[in-house]
């Protein structure tokens, strides 16, 4: 493991970023701005946490007008509890992760029976909370309560990789990451000096070309003093991902619509919406048609392919006209195409079997 750097900044630092916070804060639907906070007004936790939940592996561009659907529909986590779980996995199609979904109507019941409504008001109480890992609960203990809770997403991981030039590759930099965030961490205003450091690392000290002149706190980065800055955060060099492939059936009926079958809950895009077909592997054995909805004229329009955590997948996409007398079973519905809110590979494979209507 390379040598740990022996750290030359101080406690101080925190202050210059909260001053920089205060003047640069980013204006965000879910955010409680330093001017309104020190004017008395409170974060909503039922608020701080859905927007923790869909900022996981999903960017802010994406996140907002999501997030002001999902608070219009849902104002309350009591609403949220009470809400059918079809309905907030339709309302989360095209967001991707899927579980997150689910853990996030767990989550809410949890809260809505369990705690009164009222979100636990430390790291961990939140991590107790299903789909609440490490980040979620300090962030939500920081930000919605002010506590001084060590909160570490991509940006902040990368604002103190060069800041102290460390030389541990990621994820197994984390431990350090930490150690380095306890000696700065302030004791008052925890929730803005995450969200302070979230915003200097989106907004400043960017991935490629960080704006080191416009930094509050460049005067103590050593990656900044050794021109190195984006040699950091050092990654572990990743495993090529396998390629699976599959099949999917879009049969039609007289009136256009499509056969969608529910998902199984367990596995990936568990109780999601998606069209019938075989299992996803390297190698499919067998014959593919075993698996579609009917007997009918299948013919190849398309392939769907699509990039998961773990793996690339490519689906042939069949359509074919639904036979006289099918009957579809209790798990599959007849949806207008359009209409249907369906995960994105789905909707790339519903695409490929319209473009040969
Ligand atoms: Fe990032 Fe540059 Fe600031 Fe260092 S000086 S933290 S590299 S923006």
């Amino acid at each position: 493991m390379p040598a740990k750097k022996k750290s030359t900044i101080p406690p101080s630092i925190s202050g210059a970023l909260l001053r920089w916070y205060d003047a640069n804060a980013r204006d965000l639907p879910w955010r409680v701005g330093p001017k309104a906070r020190k004017g008395g007004e409170r974060p909503d936790p039922y608020a701080v946490w859905l927007s923790e939940i869909m900022l996981q592996q999903t960017t802010v561009a994406t996140v907002a007008p999501r997030y002001a659907e999902f608070l219009a529909r849902w104002p309350d986590v009591n609403a949220m509890a009470a809400a059918p779980l079809d309905d907030i996995l339709g309302q989360w199609a095209g967001l991707g992760y899927y579980a997150r979904a689910r853990n996030l109507h767990k989550c809410a019941v949890v809260v809505a029976q369990d705690h009164d409504g009222v979100f636990p008001d430390n790291e961990e109480g939140l991590r107790a909370l299903p789909g609440v890992g490490d980040y979620t609960a300090a962030a939500v203990a920081a930000i919605a309560f002010d506590r001084r809770a060590i909160v570490i997403d991509g940006n902040i991981e990368r604002v103190v990789s060069r800041l102290y030039e460390i030389e541990t590759p990621l994820p197994a930099a984390k431990a350090e990451i930490k150690e380095r965030l306890e000696e700065i961490w302030p004791k008052k205003r925890s929730g803005d000096f995450a969200q302070a450091l979230m915003d200097l690392g989106a907004g400043v000290c960017r991935p490629k070309a960080p704006m080191c002149l416009l930094c509050p706190v460049s005067e103590n980065c050593a990656a900044q003093k050794e021109g190195t800055q984006e040699k950091y955060p050092v990654k572990a060099a990743k495993k090529a991902k396998p390629n699976r492939i599959g099949a999917v059936f879009a049969l039609t009926n007289a009136k256009g619509e499509m056969l969608f079958e529910r998902r199984p809950e367990k596995g990936l895009l568990g109780g999601m919406l998606g069209l019938p077909g075989t299992e996803w592997k390297e190698k499919l054995s067998g014959d593919v048609f075993d698996s579609a909805p009917a007997k009918a004229k299948w013919k190849k329009t398309g392939e769907a392919t699509h990039t998961f955590t773990h793996f690339h997948l490519t689906l042939d996409v069949y359509a074919g006209a639904a036979p006289k007398g099918f009957r579809k079973s209790v798990d599959q519905q007849w949806i207008d195409p359009e209409a249907a809110r369906v995960p994105t590979v789905m909707k790339k494979a519903v695409g490929a079997a319209k473009t040969n209507d």
